[in-house]
């Protein structure tokens, strides 16, 4: 075996065992991310009803962009953003028009997730981590190199994913300044208070009866959340 090969064996070894690592903190908490995958989704569920009832929502032909249904979270100086699952539209150029091949396509009950940390020179924000979570279960898409800092950022995902079954407002009221729906920025004390705009908070309306069910459901599956 040539010495490059032997590396880049050696490599994927080390890639592999990295992989179990982080599938096994998964499978530790798989009640806890399957839970939260249900109210994530039961949230988007809301905004799409809620949008199509003010005429926001799917445009007839389907969407021909990601609407905006999602929440992002403030975690210290962290962020979370999860959003459903999209399939893109596909479109291809004629003569200057773009004509629609097929629309993008919302899948409620799939969830992407984001770990983000803004950057301090440049302006926005960098992803850390991300993860598909459905039916399946939950899927690494991106992580870091470092596996410490994989595991940090796998760590702030799964305690806000607790957070949010145990008490939800408080994790949105932690955003202050800009709407954990929309990120439209807030202006009302009231809004201030809950990290919630005056439209969004519609979407909530559900949420304790939405949680208690999956509490009930994934109760006696699981000792490692409890409240
Ligand atoms: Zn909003």
């Amino acid at each position: 075996m040539s010495k490059a090969v032997m590396k880049r064996e050696a490599q994927l070894t080390a890639h592999y065992a990295q992989k179990a690592e982080y599938d096994a903190i998964f499978a530790g908490n798989k009640q806890a991310i399957n839970a939260c995958g249900e109210l994530l989704s039961s949230i988007f569920r809301a905004e799409e009803r809620i949008r199509t009832e003010d005429g926001h929502g799917k445009p007839e032909g389907g969407y021909l962009r990601r609407p905006p249904i999602g929440v992002r979270l403030e975690i210290g100086d962290r962020y979370l953003t999860a959003v459903p699952g999209f399939t893109h539209p596909r479109k291809r150029w004629n003569n200057g028009e773009i004509s629609i091949l097929s629309p993008g396509e919302l899948h409620l009950d799939e969830v992407y997730v984001e770990v983000l940390i803004q950057q301090k020179d440049l302006k926005g924000k960098s992803v850390m981590l991300s993860a598909n979570i459905n039916e399946d279960g939950i899927k690494l898409c991106q992580w870091r190199q470092d596996p410490a800092a994989t595991k940090m950022y796998i760590a702030v995902m799964i305690d806000t994913f607790k957070d949010l079954l145990d008490d939800p407002y408080k994790v949105f009221a932690q955003n202050s300044d800009h709407c954990s729906c929309c990120g439209k920025t807030l202006t009302d004390a009231i809004s201030m208070t809950r990290g919630i705009g005056p439209e969004c908070i519609r979407y909530f309306g559900h949420l304790e009866e939405t949680i208690r069910e999956i509490k009930e459901k994934y109760r006696d599956l699981d000792a490692d959340w409890v409240c």
